[in-house]
């Protein structure tokens, strides 16, 4: 093994959505290159490429100089064709992003302002408005119109890319696990690779495989999980995802309604603090190291972040009870009943960012690279969205 490593021009790390669209990209840019993509999982796309809301965001959320603004409208408009012209399910419904009260006005004013400056279509529009375009949503004075916010099934994406990925003789290597980097070499559980370039983009653990490379030297993950609770089956339907005004020191977006491809509803996601990387339910995965660390990592905040750690994860672990959860949809939506929501989801989890110099929550993409290896760190939502411009603008940077 360790005397004939497999030769190739690119090694990826991990196959979700960011991986499997960079491979894809880089094939299509360098048609000779041998590309091999490995995967520690049986499956691509287990993680949260396969455990998010599924929703296609119009981008109005992000400040104008971030990443994360530069990507949602073409990756929107990149997937949205995606799905169409493949024929794929897709739910061009739109979303209300709605006002609870009159402090809300504000936050809605500036997702207006940022809309705006991101060239996104966007209205603003009265309590009246928003009752014709949904009749069930609940909003103080104003509320803003996204009609470019859809939905899509993101598990249908990833089998169709998975498709692509063997159309284009792109090696995926299941079960393959990055171990190591010894110099210019990559040990894996299975074989040793001597790659022309790495790239990591290996979501709950790029910060880790990062560090071997001498990247992410002030960046850990700090795991949030995210839960869901299904809403029955019934005759009335929402029209419209409905969302509350965000706090917009978090990069989260507060508990909603999200609609499924079939048009069926879930609320949530929560942004509880998770105690392991993969912790989705139980002792699933469960890893002491791991545990101590990222445990450690929380006390730490406790004692002092730059952002109220303790208030977050305190409100957050309350909505572990799903009267807590269906109590903060229920303002933003009339005839919401506890007993409409009994079944809990999959749980996705987000591999959020912790800047460990500041003690902040990262905000945007962060991408980090040299002319061997490149690693792409808090690839969080709405990163599928992005995927595809992100995926060009990740290949831009390796010059090769
Ligand atoms: C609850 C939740 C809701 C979300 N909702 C939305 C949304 O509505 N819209 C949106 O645009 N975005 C959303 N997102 C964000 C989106 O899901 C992610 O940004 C995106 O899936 C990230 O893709 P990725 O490829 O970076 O990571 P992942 O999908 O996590 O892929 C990383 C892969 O690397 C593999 N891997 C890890 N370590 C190794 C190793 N050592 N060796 C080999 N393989 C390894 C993993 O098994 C995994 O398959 C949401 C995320 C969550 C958690």
């Amino acid at each position: 093994m360790t005397n004939n490593p497999t030769p190739c021009d690119f090694l990826i790390i991990g196959a979700g959505i960011i991986g499997t669209q960079l491979a894809l990209t880089l094939k299509r840019r360098h048609p000779d290159a041998h590309i091999i993509l490995i995967e520690k999982e049986a499956y691509p796309g287990l993680h949260a490429s396969g455990r998010n809301s599924g929703v296609l965001h119009a981008g109005f959320y992000y400040s104008k100089d971030s990443l994360k603004a530069k990507f949602s409208k073409l990756g929107n408009q990149a997937l949205t064709r995606f799905c169409l012209e493949r024929n794929l399910p897709i739910n061009q419904c739109g979303k209300l992003v709605v006002a609870r009260h009159q402090q809300d006005l504000t936050g809605l004013q500036e997702l207006y302002r940022r809309g705006q400056e991101n060239d996104i279509e966007l209205q603003l529009i009265t309590e009246q408005d928003a009752k014709e375009i949904e009749p069930y949503a609940k909003t103080y004075q104003q509320a803003l119109f996204s009609p470019t916010t859809s939905s899509v099934d993101p598990k249908i994406i990833m089998t169709e890319l998975l498709h692509d990925l063997q159309t284009e003789n792109i090696a995926l290597h299941c079960q393959e696990l990055f171990l190591k980097r010894e110099k210019h070499l990559i040990r894996t559980n299975r074989a040793c690779y001597a790659p022309g370039y790495v790239i990591n983009t290996a979501g709950l653990y790029a910060d880790k495989i990062a560090k071997q490379f001498g990247f992410a030297s002030h960046y850990e993950i700090l795991p949030f999980k995210g839960l869901y609770l299904y809403k029955k089956k019934t005759q009335e339907k929402l029209r419209v995802h409905i969302y509350p005004v965000p706090d917009l020191n978090y990069p989260f977006l507060g508990v909603h309604f999200t609609l499924n491809t079939q048009g069926d509803v879930k609320i949530g996601p929560t942004a509880i603090p998770a105690f392991w990387r993969e912790h989705y339910e139980g002792m699933h995965n469960f890893k002491l190291s791991e545990t101590m660390e990222i445990v450690t990592r929380q006390l730490g905040l406790l004692m002092g972040a730059n952002f109220n750690f303790r208030q977050l994860a305190l409100s957050e672990l309350k909505k572990y009870n799903r009267q807590t959860l269906v109590t903060h949809a229920a303002e933003l939506a009339h005839g919401v009943q506890l007993n409409d929501f009994i079944q809990w989801g999959k749980p996705g989890i987000r591999a959020q960012l912790i800047d460990t110099r500041h003690k902040k929550l990262e905000m945007d993409f962060v991408v980090e690279h040299d002319e061997h290896s490149l690693h792409v760190l808090n690839a969080v939502s709405p990163a599928f969205t992005c995927s595809l411009p992100f995926a060009e603008h990740l290949a831009d940077l390796i010059l090769v």
